[in-house]
């Protein structure tokens, strides 16, 4: 298995200033820490398999395979500490109630800011607290 847990539909807000908040259905995807690792070294492995390629373009390997070998650890320990994946998000908008429909596939934060598809307004998503509690799914050994 390299894919987190299916999880049920989450809850969060949209809110903009001024408004009132509506509710957005979240769909997430959680983390345990061995799907976490696995992400980090798949993370790794395609940034520095990029540094390998890299070394064969002209001219661009002098930016590109300092750059990737650099990025490569940056990104996997972002990818080792992100335990919830925030999927999609959809929920009316809290000024011109159209529905929105957003492909996040982006780690779960306090806040995200996002834009109207409709009235193209910037909007922000605050997900439930109970998503950004890195122990939700992973258990601390005492
Ligand atoms: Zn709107």
């Amino acid at each position: 298995m390299t894919k987190g847990r299916a999880e049920p539909p989450a809850e969060g807000h949209f809110r903009m200033h001024g408004r009132e908040d509506s509710f957005a259905r979240l769909t997430v995807q959680r983390h345990d820490r061995a799907a976490r690792s696995r992400r980090a070294l798949k993370t790794l492995g395609i940034t520095w398999g990029c540094a390998v390629i890299a070394v064969f373009l002209p001219v661009l390997h002098f930016v590109l395979v300092p750059l990737l070998l650099v990025a490569g650890p940056v990104l996997a320990y972002q990818k080792s500490r992100e335990s919830v994946t925030l999927l999609t998000a959809t929920g009316p908008c809290p000024a011109c109630h159209a529905p929105q429909d957003h492909r996040l596939n982006a780690a779960a934060r306090e806040r995200l800011v996002l834009r109207c598809e409709a009235c193209g307004r910037a909007l922000e998503l605050w997900p439930a607290a109970a998503l950004l509690e890195p122990s939700a799914s992973t258990p601390h050994k005492t």
